[in-house]
This record gives C-alpha cells, sequence and structure tokens, in this order.
C-alpha cells in the first residue's frame, strides 16, 4: 500500500471548497456528503483523517476494505462505508456485510444477489445505480438507455430502494456534460440522489446537484 495518507488541513481544505461549491449553486453546504476515498491507503494513513472528524469513507475492493476496515470500525463506532468499485457476486455477501452503501449497481445478477443478501443478513444499504454515461465499452455500468427502466425493475421486481445513480465521466471529456446528463437520467427514474464528483471536478458536479461527492487523491495524496 502507498506511504503518505490523509491530514487534518488537506479535509479541511476539501470541506471548505464543498461549502463554496454549494454556496454558490444555491444550495445548502449539508446537502453535499464528502465520501473520503481511502483505496490503497492503509488503515495507519486514514486514521488521521477519522481523527479530524471524517466519518463517511470510500473503497473500491471488497477484499482491500476486509483487511482494514473491521479494525477502524472497532476504534470509531459510526464509520459509514461505501462500495465504490465493481461488485462480483460471489463477494456480495461479505459486500453486504461489511460495506453501508453499494454505488456500483450495474446489472440484474448483482441486483438480485444484494436484494438476497440483505434480506438474509437482516442489512439495509444505500444503494446507487452505477450508469456508463460515456458509453464507454471497458467500463461498467447500465447504458444511459436502460438507466430508467433498471431502477423500476429494481424496485418493482427486486423490492430493492434505490437512493440515486452515480457516474465515472469519461477521462477526456467535460465532466459537467456528464454531471447534468446523469441528474436528468435522475429525475427520469425518480430518484434523488447523486454520486458524482472526484477530486478533480468535485465543485463542478456540485453546481450539478451532487449529493455525494467521491474524493480520494485531494485528501490522500497521490496514490503512486
Ligand atoms: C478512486 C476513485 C475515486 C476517487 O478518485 P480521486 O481522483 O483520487 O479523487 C472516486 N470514485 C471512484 C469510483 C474511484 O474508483
Amino acid at each position: 500500500m502507498s506511504n503518505g495518507g490523509g491530514t487534518a488541513a488537506q479535509l479541511r481544505d476539501i470541506e471548505e471548497r464543498m461549502g463554496s461549491a454549494a454556496q454558490a449553486a444555491g444550495r445548502p453546504v449539508g446537502d453535499v456528503t464528502l465520501i473520503a476515498v481511502s483505496k490503497t491507503f492503509d488503515a495507519d494513513a486514514i486514521r488521521p483523517v477519522i481523527a479530524a472528524g471524517q466519518r463517511q469513507f470510500g473503497e473500491n475492493r471488497v477484499q482491500e476494505a476486509k483487511g482494514k476496515w473491521p479494525e477502524l470500525r472497532a476504534e470509531t463506532v459510526d464509520i459509514v462505508l461505501h462500495l465504490i468499485g465493481p461488485l462480483q457476486s460471489n463477494k456480495a455477501r461479505e459486500a453486504v456485510e461489511l460495506f453501508d452503501a453499494i454505488h456500483t449497481i450495474d446489472r440484474e445478477k448483482i441486483a438480485r444477489v444484494v436484494a438476497e443478501e440483505m434480506t438474509r443478513q437482516g442489512r439495509q444499504l444505500q444503494l446507487f445505480v452505477q450508469v456508463n454515461t460515456g458509453e464507454e465499452p471497458q467500463k461498467a455500468g447500465v447504458p444511459p438507455a436502460e438507466a430508467v427502466a433498471f431502477v423500476s425493475m429494481c424496485r418493482d421486481r427486486l423490492g430493492l430502494a434505490i437512493s440515486g445513480l452515480m457516474c465515472i465521466p469519461p477521462v477526456d471529456e467535460a465532466a459537467a456534460v456528464h454531471f447534468a446528463f446523469l441528474a436528468k437520467l435522475a429525475k427520469e427514474a425518480g430518484v434523488s440522489g447523486l454520486s458524482m464528483g472526484m477530486s478533480d471536478d468535485f465543485e463542478t458536479a456540485i453546481a450539478f446537484g451532487a449529493t455525494h461527492v467521491r474524493v480520494g487523491s485531494a485528501i490522500f495524496g497521490g496514490r503512486g
């Protein structure tokens, strides 16, 4: 895992920039949840950010999260853990045990096994449907044209409450276009959550209505 790690100063800086972006957009500051993305950083690199008051964290791998978060959760009871990376169905059981939210529901099979696991474990996770807004072949996510029907299927057929939509815009395109598109799809699907915006573009995402921003390197430093 990488050296370095998060600092209280970097966290405060992001919080201030989020506040300014919300204010500029005429939105209440408290409307936007900061998810500190701690992937590749070990427990010692994360502790200063927890000590500075941050409680919501994001990880992209179930296995990696399993290696550090049980220990960190034992130290701080009110941690909220978000899975922001792709989920395989054979990891669904562990994911539902470990995480409080999953941002990457993107096919019926995953939706189905997550629904079954939540019932089996008696746990209710916050769920986002990932949309491949750039229609990139290598990227996960429901095709935009299917997003509304997919959310309805989750709700009506699987009884899953979907909180919102999530996207990762193509690296070589203006993120704003994708954020606006995701916001439009969410409205059509009748969901209010918008998980969008990373270190380089979270202020833009807030301008377009992000409810959850996922910020890694701007808090923890580069991942090498
Ligand atoms: C790594 C990651 C982030 C954070 O990216 P930064 O550019 O480091 O802020 C956000 N979302 C997802 C899905 C990621 O995998």
